[in-house]
C-alpha cells in the first residue's frame, strides 16, 4: 500500500512532464561564413540536413542564429557577405540576429541582408543615424504547436570598437539590460517560453541571465564559447555553439501540460561537425555554387608548413611581414583580428582569406610610444612587444586599416595615418608564398 502511494505522489509529480509539450531549439552562432564543410567546421549541407530531419520528427522546432553569420572565408568576403544569407535559406533557419560583423560593409549592407533572408533578423538595440532599428523586429511572438515563445535580439552594446567607422557613421547601440529591463516583463505574461537571442558573449550573457530570471533560455554568441550542456544560471539556461559551424545546439524544453507558468525543463547539447547526417544535396549544390567562383582564385597552394601556428604563435610573425613590408619600426596585428590558424601541411591562399576576411589595409601610423602601449592594452592578452617600447619615442607603426581607423578616432591629431591602400590579406599572401612563415 505504501509502495502504491509513493507511486501515485510519483506519477502525480512528473506526470506534468510526461503530458507536456516539448519545443526543439536548434541553434549556431558566428557562423562567419563557413558555408562549406572544412576540417572541424561541418558546412551549411550537414547543418541543413540535421535540420531538416529534427524539422520532420517534431511539432515544434525553432532554428536560430545568434549573430556574425557572415564574415570570414573568401566567398563571404568577395560578394560582401550576401551569399551567406541566401545559404542560410538553404538552411531553413526561423529566427536570426545581427552581430557585429553584419556591419563588415557598412550599415546599410543589412537592409540588403534583410531583403535576401527569409528569416527576421533581430534587434532590439541597434540604430541607424534616423534613430531608425535596423532589424527586422526588437523581438518576435510566435505560437509553435500551441506554444507561446517569444524571443528578444540583442548586440553588444561594444559594437562600435569591433566594426570599422566607415560606412557605420552616426549609429546608436542601446545597453542591453536596459531594454531587457522593458521587454521581459512585457513578454513574459504573454509566452511559455521565452528566449534571448544574444550576440553579447557568454560571460556577460550569464550576468544578463542572473539579472533577468524571467528568461527561460539565452542563445548566445559572439565569444565563439563551446558550451557544452546550456549553463545553468539560477532558473536561466545559457547557451552557445562554439563558432565556425563546429557545432550544432540541440535543445529540448519540456512544458508542464498545467496552463501556467511552471517550472520548464530544459536540457541541450553541441552536436560536433562529425556527428551530424550526410550533407542536404540541395544545399551543397548551392554552396558549390558560390564556391566555383571563388576557388580558381583562393584554392592554390602557397607554401608548406612542418607545424601547427596559434593566434598566439602568428601575431608576432605576421606583425614582422606587416613592418617589413613598409620598412616600419614595428608591427602592429591584432589578435582578434587573426581569425584562424595555419595547420601543418599545404597553406592556400584560401586559409590567409580565412585568417584575415575583412579586406583590410596596410597603414603606416606614427605615433608616441605612450599612445602605441594604450593601443596594445585592447588585447585580450598582454602584447608581446609591450616590454620594449619607449613611451618617449615615437615610432613608424605598421598595422591594418581597422586598428589605425580606431587609433585616429581615439589619438586625434597626435598621430599620423597613411594608407597604403595595399591589402594586407595580398601582402601575407605574397611573403608567405616567398619566404614561408618565419
Ligand atoms: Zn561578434
Amino acid at each position: 500500500m505504501a509502495n502504491r502511494l509513493i507511486l501515485c505522489v510519483l506519477l502525480l509529480i512528473i506526470s506534468p512532464w510526461l503530458l507536456g509539450k516539448e519545443l526543439v531549439v536548434l541553434h549556431t552562432n558566428d557562423f562567419h561564413g563557413h558555408i562549406q564543410q572544412e576540417g572541424k567546421y561541418a558546412g551549411a549541407a550537414k547543418i541543413a540536413a540535421f535540420v531538416k530531419e529534427i524539422k520532420a520528427q517534431h511539432p515544434a522546432v525553432l532554428f536560430l542564429d545568434a549573430g556574425d553569420a557572415i564574415s570570414g572565408t573568401p566567398v563571404s568576403s568577395m560578394f560582401e557577405g550576401e551569399p551567406i544569407f541566401d545559404v542560410m535559406n538553404s538552411m531553413d533557419y526561423d529566427v536570426g540576429l545581427i552581430g557585429n560583423h553584419e556591419f563588415d560593409h557598412g550599415y546599410k549592407k543589412i537592409e540588403r541582408f534583410r531583403a535576401i533572408a527569409n528569416h527576421p533578423l533581430l534587434t532590439a538595440n541597434a540604430f541607424g543615424p534616423d534613430g531608425e532599428l535596423l532589424g527586422d523586429a526588437p523581438y518576435l511572438l510566435l505560437n509553435l504547436n500551441g506554444i507561446r515563445v517569444g524571443i528578444i535580439g540583442l548586440i553588444t552594446e561594444t559594437a562600435p570598437t569591433l566594426f570599422s567607422p566607415t560606412g557605420n557613421e552616426g549609429l546608436t547601440f542601446l545597453n542591453p539590460a536596459d531594454q531587457l529591463s522593458e521587454l521581459v516583463p512585457m513578454l513574459r505574461p504573454k509566452t511559455d517560453v521565452l528566449i534571448l537571442l544574444s550576440h553579447i558573449g557568454h560571460d556577460a550573457e550569464r550576468l544578463l541571465a542572473e539579472e533577468f530570471q524571467d528568461l527561460d533560455l539565452i542563445i548566445g554568441g559572439h565569444s565563439h564559447t563551446l558550451v557544452q550542456h546550456p549553463a545553468r544560471v539560477g532558473k536561466t539556461l545559457v547557451a552557445q555553439a562554439n563558432h565556425y559551424g563546429s557545432h550544432l545546439g540541440l535543445i529540448k524544453i519540456t512544458l508542464p501540460d498545467t496552463g501556467q507558468r511552471a517550472p520548464l525543463v530544459i536540457q541541450g547539447d553541441l552536436i560536433a561537425a562529425n556527428e551530424l547526417p550526410d550533407g542536404d544535396p540541395a544545399t551543397q549544390a548551392l554552396v558549390s555554387s558560390y564556391e566555383a567562383k571563388v576557388e580558381d582564385q583562393v584554392d592554390i597552394k602557397i607554401a608548406f608548413l612542418r607545424k601547427n601556428y596559434s593566434k598566439t604563435e602568428l601575431q608576432p610573425i605576421l606583425e614582422n611581414i606587416l613592418a617589413e613590408a613598409i620598412g616600419a619600426d614595428l608591427g602592429y596585428y591584432n589578435r582578434t583580428g587573426i581569425r584562424d590558424v595555419l595547420s601543418a601541411g599545404e597553406v592556400t591562399a584560401r586559409m590567409i582569406w580565412n585568417l584575415e576576411p575583412f579586406g583590410n589595409t596596410l597603414v603606416k601610423l606614427t605615433l608616441t610610444g605612450a599612445d602605441l602601449l594604450i593601443l596594445l592594452s585592447q588585447e585580450p592578452s598582454l602584447h608581446h612587444a609591450v616590454d620594449a617600447i619607449d613611451p618617449e619615442r615615437r615610432y613608424q607603426l605598421a598595422t591594418n586599416s581597422f586598428i589605425a581607423a580606431h587609433a585616429t578616432l581615439a589619438f586625434g591629431d597626435t598621430i599620423t595615418a597613411v594608407d597604403t591602400g595595399i591589402l594586407v590579406r595580398d601582402i601575407l599572401i605574397q611573403q608567405i608564398k616567398a619566404n614561408g612563415l618565419k
